[in-house]
């Protein structure tokens, strides 16, 4: 029996968690619970899954919600803030680290340094940490494994043993797929005036909203790309964007010999959450079959950079290093937040990431604390560039 955290769990893939968790209870156990500010969702929850933590941001919630489920006569215990948010990543067996955004970066970091097996889905703590994320996962002896379905696919389609990195291993290079979001042929005129609901529409996957508008931007399989160099020890060269609008495939690995590998399923995130938290075992996911009769086509295409900027500017990121994909991710994260706002325009969220990225110097963190300076004036810049948009 193994105890899980689940980090983020009233969103899109704590739901999902839940889901598979809820088929197993022979296997796992469910040790905390936590969300931002959800504390409807989070009390259903709690009730369904009896843990021993429940953990809510805020203080003032958080006691209004231990006295809700005082009286209910649930024996759950609730914490709060981010020191909440680091004691249960750091106390389970196995922790799903599932806050969105740069929020999450410390208590992924809280499950990494306590050496547990930690279960990424919040890219955008390993995109702003890198090099220190990683630093820490070696030193700590953690199991890192990937939950974002490209990175999930690239991982089984590795050889188990990466001694010496996939290069030593055979692996020429890694085909990172993507659907191409809701706007991949929609006239290019159209797309300053796309509106939140038609950015959070995605064809295939049903995500959180701020995933799904970097989906729609493509700076999610940007941020992909840099969590792709960290996970597998590799150089932004070596990854090739490849557009798959079917989401049946989910990544694939070149090698040498001219093999290449493919993890192929239908898009339901309960297949890479089964995988990362049975591994090296199966287990059942809930996941339907793959029909690939009915599905009968798999279309690829390259990505138009003109469609996307963000492709090149998470690209340059990647290859400048240091701060870059930190500065990077937290200007994304302002911009994307204004857009979902309704402040600024879908083909703002590049120009705002792009001037931020322009006029900020960039440098090699030696802290977090350097990360989360970089982060900080990176978010006041994007803040500052979205008001000058506004008023003029
Ligand atoms: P979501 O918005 O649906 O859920 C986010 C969760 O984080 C919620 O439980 C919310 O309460 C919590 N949260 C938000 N802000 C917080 C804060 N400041 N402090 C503490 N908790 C906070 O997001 P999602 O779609 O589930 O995505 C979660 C992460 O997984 C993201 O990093 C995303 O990139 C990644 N991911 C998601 C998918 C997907 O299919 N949804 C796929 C791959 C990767
Ligand atoms: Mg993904």
């Amino acid at each position: 029996m193994q105890s899980v955290t689940v980090l983020g769990s009233t969103g899109s893939i704590g739901i999902s968690t839940l889901d598979v968790l809820s088929r197993h209870p022979d296997r796992y156990s469910v040790y905390a619970l936590t969300a931002n500010t959800s504390a409807d969702e989070l009390f259903a929850q709690v009730m369904a899954f009896s843990p021993r933590y429940a953990v809510l941001r805020e203080a003032g919630l958080a006691a209004e919600f231990a006295e809700r489920l005082r009286v209910a006569g649930s024996n759950t215990e609730v914490l709060s803030g981010e020191a909440g948010l680091c004691e249960v990543a750091a106390a389970a067996d196995i922790t799903m680290a599932a806050i969105v955004g740069a929020a999450g970066l410390l208590p992924t970091l809280a499950a990494v340094e306590a050496g547990k097996k930690v279960l990424l889905a919040n890219k955008e703590s390993l995109v702003m940490a890198g090099q220190l994320f990683i630093d820490a996962v070696a030193k700590s002896g953690a199991t890192l494994l990937p939950i974002d379905s490209e990175h999930n696919a690239i991982f089984q389609c590795l050889p188990l043993a990466a001694e010496g990195g996939i290069k030593a291993q055979g692996v020429q290079r890694i085909l990172l797929t993507g659907s191409g979001g809701p706007f991949r042929a929609t006239p290019l005129d159209e797309l300053a005036t796309v509106t939140p609901d038609q950015a959070c529409a995605h064809p295939n996957w049903a995500m959180g909203r701020k995933i799904s508008v970097d989906s729609a931007t493509m700076m999610n399989k940007g941020l992909e790309l840099i969590e792709a160099c960290w996970l597998f020890q590799t150089d932004p060269a070596t990854i090739e964007i490849i557009i798959h609008p079917q989401s049946v495939i989910h990544s694939m690995v070149e090698y040498v010999d001219g093999s290449v590998l493919a993890q192929l399923g239908n898009p339901d995130m309960r297949t890479p959450i089964a995988h990362a938290l049975a591994w090296p075992q199966r287990i059942h996911s809930g996941v339907s079959s793959l029909d690939i009769i009915s599905q009968a086509r798999l279309d690829f295409e390259a990505p138009d950079e003109e469609r996307f900027p963000c492709l090149r500017l998470a690209r340059d990121a990647a290859i400048r290093g240091g701060t870059a994909p930190a500065v990077l991710n937290a200007a994304n994260e302002i911009a994307v937040a204004a857009f979902l706002d309704g402040e600024l325009a879908f083909v703002d969220i590049a120009q705002v990431i792009a001037d931020v990225m322009a006029q900020t110097n960039i440098g090699e963190p030696q802290s977090l604390l350097d990360v989360q300076t970089a982060d900080s004036a990176a978010r006041a810049l994007a803040v500052d560039l979205i008001s000058a948009k506004i008023r003029a």
